[in-house]
């Protein structure tokens, strides 16, 4: 099968946007993704797919946590950013919760422990345990065909 065929159809089905963030020796790193999805309640179980040649996977290996940061529809260029879609360096100024970092202006952050993965093709499926949860008022960013977009609610 073509690839241009199936990415033009999963890019149809419409996502909201996160912005995965993790440390090793205080060294936070984040990356965009919108392969998200919540799997159980009991336990509280989250999913994420993490390309095999993203820096990401070697920094959730090696440090055991991430978080999930839910952004809000004034977060576009953070997810440009952090897909590697700007030309530039930026200093971002994370916050901290017990340890784990996170992103400022989010409408969640989803603070997680590596539960199982999965090598899956290409990419591999990290299985969240969720530790601890913050949550703030704002209307979601979207993604739909490549485009981005928000929801007013
Ligand atoms: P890098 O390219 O190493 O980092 C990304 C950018 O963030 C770089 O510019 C880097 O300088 C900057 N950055 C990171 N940490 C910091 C920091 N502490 N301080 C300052 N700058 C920092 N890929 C997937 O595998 N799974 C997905 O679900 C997924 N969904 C996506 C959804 C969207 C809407 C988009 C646009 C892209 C998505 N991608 C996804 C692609 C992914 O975001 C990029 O391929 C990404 O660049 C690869 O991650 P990396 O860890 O190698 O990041
Ligand atoms: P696009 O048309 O390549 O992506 C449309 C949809 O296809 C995405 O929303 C995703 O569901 C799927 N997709 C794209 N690349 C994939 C990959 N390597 N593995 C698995 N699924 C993939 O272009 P876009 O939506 O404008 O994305 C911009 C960039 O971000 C591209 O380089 C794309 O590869 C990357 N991206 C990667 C993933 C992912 O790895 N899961 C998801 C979204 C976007």
């Amino acid at each position: 099968m073509d690839d241009r065929l199936f990415r033009t159809v999963m890019g149809k089905f419409a996502t909201g946007v996160t912005v995965i963030t993790t440390s090793t020796n205080d060294k936070v790193h984040g990356m965009t993704a919108n392969a998200f999805m919540s799997v159980s309640l009991n336990p509280k179980l989250i999913l994420i797919s993490i390309g095999n040649h993203a820096n990401m996977k070697k920094y959730i290996e090696e440090s055991g946590k991430f978080t999930v940061n839910i952004l809000s529809k004034e977060q576009q260029e953070e997810s440009k950013y952090f897909a590697g879609q700007l030309n530039e360096k930026r200093e971002i100024q994370f916050q901290w919760i017990e340890g784990v970092p996170i992103l400022p202006r989010s409408i969640a952050n989803i603070v997680c422990d590596v539960y199982d993965s999965h090598l899956a093709g290409d990419h591999t499926l990290f299985i969240g345990e969720v530790k601890d949860i913050h949550t703030e008022d704002g209307d979601p960013l979207t993604f739909y065909r490549g485009t981005y977009d928000g929801i007013t609610s």
